[in-house]
């Protein structure tokens, strides 16, 4: 059979129509069975059966702050956030006391984090000053957590930006008091053993179920002032979040462990 006859009808020398027959390899030359993903069970509007609770409610154990001590060495003491019903709340924070970021015990590289955050009532301040936070992934990378409901900012500051560096596709801030999700997809960058950057990190974040961030590049960790760039870090790092100086309320904190090629 020629070449024009791989797919349809077509004449032979002597002009009958002959059906083909599809030149085509087996469907089974296409598929494989090995190895099978593992068995995650995945509850409805529950925890999957691998993820890590890192804050299940009841408890502060997988996070600290540093603090210096009387020799002005920074060390690790026990997170100090608020415990309230299921939730825990940035505390106030007396004039002259240092910041309390809450830094999780574990360290991660590429991770899936499901966390939940409700901005304050009532409402105070405005642009940067109401309901700011932040999850920083490996101690470093910085998607932003901020009331963003009628409230505008610079936009690659607003909620679920990558703080400085990218805007979210969307703003979909709910108000003041009300539950709020994240689920986040964050791939550590590579380093070479001699520290040389070989790939960037990426994250991709829905914001309520709706995607904001895809696949973005990050330039390197998150800078206040000046431009990011890359210094080489191990593969494994805590996660930290952000002590901004308004009471924001977190709850069901877990991540999954991903082996990203
Ligand atoms: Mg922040």
């Amino acid at each position: 059979m020629s070449s024009c006859c791989k797919f349809a009808l077509c004449l032979t020398a002597s002009g009958a129509l002959l059906s083909a027959v599809a030149e085509l390899p087996p469907p089974e030359m296409t598929e494989y069975w090995t190895p099978q993903p593992p068995v995650v069970s995945a509850p409805a509007d529950g925890i999957p059966s691998d993820a890590i609770v890192l804050f299940d409610g009841s408890n502060l154990d997988e996070w600290f702050i540093m603090r210096a001590d009387e020799e002005g060495e920074m060390k690790p003491q026990p997170a100090n956030w608020v415990l309230e019903d299921g939730a825990m709340i940035v505390p106030p924070r007396p004039k002259g006391q240092p910041s309390s970021d809450i830094t999780s015990r574990q360290s991660f590289g590429d991770i899936q984090l499901h966390l939940e955050w409700r901005a304050p009532l009532p409402v105070k301040g405005h642009s940067q000053g109401r309901g700011n936070s932040g999850i920083f992934f490996m101690n470093r990378y910085e998607v932003q957590i901020l009331d963003c409901y009628e409230n505008e900012t610079y936009v690659n500051g607003m909620t679920a930006s990558v703080y400085k560096q990218q805007p979210p596709m969307a703003n979909a801030c709910r108000a003041p008091g009300e539950w709020q999700t994240y689920d986040i997809i964050f791939e550590a960058p590579r380093f070479s053993f001699d520290g040389t950057l070989l790939k960037k990190a990426r994250v991709t974040v829905l914001h309520n179920g709706v995607l904001v961030q895809h696949a973005t590049v990050l330039d390197g960790p998150t800078e206040y002032r000046g431009l990011p760039s890359y210094s080489y870090h191990t593969p494994r790092q805590p996660l930290r979040i952000q002590d901004h100086n308004n009471p924001v309320a977190f709850r069901n904190i877990w991540v999954r462990e991903l082996d990203l090629p």
